[in-house]
């Protein structure tokens, strides 16, 4: 079976829709084609400004939500990124094979530190470890969003340089993303994606919120002028977006949403996808309500999570070492 490691960062209560039809959708399918490593990556999210407690809490809620959307610690390695000490020493060594150009060329980090007044070192490098979260596992697949792409580009170039320099040792992983939902736009900014750190509250639909404030959100998403239901992401963003969610989440193809709708307004498109939206995230919310009633069982299933993945990532960092010229780890 190829293998398959993605990641998420706990920077907030919850998960939101994008994250979920982006990624989070494909981790799940995966479970069943690949031996699956997924992790709540908790190294990342402290690259922004953070609180110890909120930070804590937030790892175990991630953790409660991957298993509530269908992850099964029996079909897959599900863990704590923190709890497994090899990410940061690869990232060391994959650091000082990053050119300091090639770093600096990153949208995100672009992104991110003109909207932060504290911008990081860690932000600037938060590439480079994601580039050793997923070495370290020799990881074929990637499943991730749009947003991605690039990052996973720097992986494949690291993971290459180190080869070729050093003897094959890596795998060159793929990006495994799914073109229909690689971004899900921002419901009030339809022109940028939905983010947990940046989207406003009205731009996101998190998997946890109530279903009234769900329905309220997708009936004043902002939609675009005219009034024809047709997918056309360029001219309509606001519309094209909602039929994607629509499509996704009811499985039904956006050519017989079109079908359906003609005729009818954007309030009618709006009226049922609340419906299918709220629908879909009551059970999801229900479910990771359960499993945070349990943090005891809770945390035996991540550290459970956390031996398994050590096993390969221990193995990996000691070959690493050997062809840098390290001593052997004690
Ligand atoms: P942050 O704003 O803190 O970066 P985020 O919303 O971008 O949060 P991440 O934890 O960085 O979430 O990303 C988790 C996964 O969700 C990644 O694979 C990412 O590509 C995907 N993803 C994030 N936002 C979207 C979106 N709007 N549409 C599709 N996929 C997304
Ligand atoms: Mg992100």
């Amino acid at each position: 079976r190829p293998r398959v490691l993605s990641g998420i960062q706990p920077t907030a209560d919850s998960f939101h829709l994008g994250n979920y039809l982006g990624a989070l959708r494909s981790w799940v399918d995966m479970q069943d084609t690949h031996d699956a490593y997924y992790c709540v990556v908790d190294l990342h999210a402290i690259t922004i400004s953070h609180e110890p407690k909120v930070l804590r809490r937030r790892s175990r809620v991630a953790a409660a939500q991957l298993l509530a959307l269908g992850l099964d610690p029996q079909r897959c390695t599900l863990f704590v990124q923190s709890q497994v000490p090899e990410h940061p020493m690869l990232s060391w060594i994959l650091e000082c094979h990053t050119g300091f150009g090639e770093a600096g060329r990153m949208t995100q980090f672009k992104d991110k530190s003109s909207k932060n007044e504290r911008v990081t070192v860690g932000l600037f490098t938060y590439p480079v470890l994601q580039a050793a979260d997923i070495l370290l596992y020799r990881a074929d697949a990637v499943p991730v969003g749009e947003d991605q792409r690039q990052h996973l580009e720097l992986v494949r170039d690291l993971a290459q340089r180190f080869n070729t320099t050093y003897g094959k040792m890596f795998v060159v992983p793929e990006a495994h993303i799914v073109k229909e939902t690689g971004t899900i736009q921002d419901l009030a900014e339809p022109s940028r994606k939905m983010s947990k750190s940046a989207s406003g509250p009205a731009g996101i639909i998190d998997l946890l919120e109530e279903p009234n404030r769900i329905r309220k959100k997708i009936k004043s998403a902002v939609t675009d002028t005219g009034r024809e239901i047709t997918y056309d992401p360029e001219n309509k963003p606001g519309i094209s977006n909602l039929l994607t969610i629509y499509s996704t989440l009811a499985k039904v193809s956006i050519a017989d949403l079109e079908r359906d709708y003609d005729g009818k307004g954007y309030g009618d498109l709006k009226k049922d996808l609340a419906e299918v939206v709220a629908d879909f995230c009551a059970p999801i919310a229900e479910r990771t309500r359960s499993y945070l009633d349990d943090v005891a069982e809770l945390d035996k299933i991540l550290l459970a999570g956390a031996e398994k993945a050590q096993a390969v990532a221990g193995a990996t960092l000691a070959r690493v070492y050997d062809k840098i010229g390290f001593r052997t780890p004690v």
